[in-house]
């Protein structure tokens, strides 16, 4: 299964990490949604593969660890998304399809609201 592209309209945006949305659902450790918006991970998908990470011309991705979760212990975090130049290599290097990146997507959706329990 590949990530929604249209996530921002079938899910909600219940956090932010690393000074990026996270869209969810998230149950953790076993569920943790969609990281990013512009570059957007599913976390539910990723199983750390590292294309991402080692093919990324600008350093968008780094490793998050995910303890507990039935696709992989560490994921790849978009946590600098805002220097992405929208190659698609990510995207066309990911063997399961977990990132779907769209530079119109943050104008669509406006500014992240305030999370009481931001981390
Ligand atoms: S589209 Fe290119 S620049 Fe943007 S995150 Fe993916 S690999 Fe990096």
């Amino acid at each position: 299964m590949a990530i929604d592209p249209n996530f921002e309209e079938t899910r909600e945006r219940v956090a932010e990490h690393e000074g990026h949305d996270v869209w969810g659902p998230v149950e953790e450790p076993e569920e943790l949604g969609i990281h990013g918006t512009h570059v957007a991970v599913d976390f539910d998908i990723c199983l750390a593969d590292g294309a991402c990470l080692e093919d990324c011309p600008v350093d968008v991705f780094e490793w998050v660890d995910s303890p507990g979760h039935p696709e992989s212990e560490r994921k790849a975090d978009p946590n600098n998304e805002s220097a992405c130049i929208d190659c698609m290599l990510c995207v066309d290097v990911c063997p399961v399809d977990a990132i779907d990146v769209d530079p119109s997507r943050e104008n669509r959706i406006g500014p992240s609201p305030d999370f009481d329990d931001a981390d």
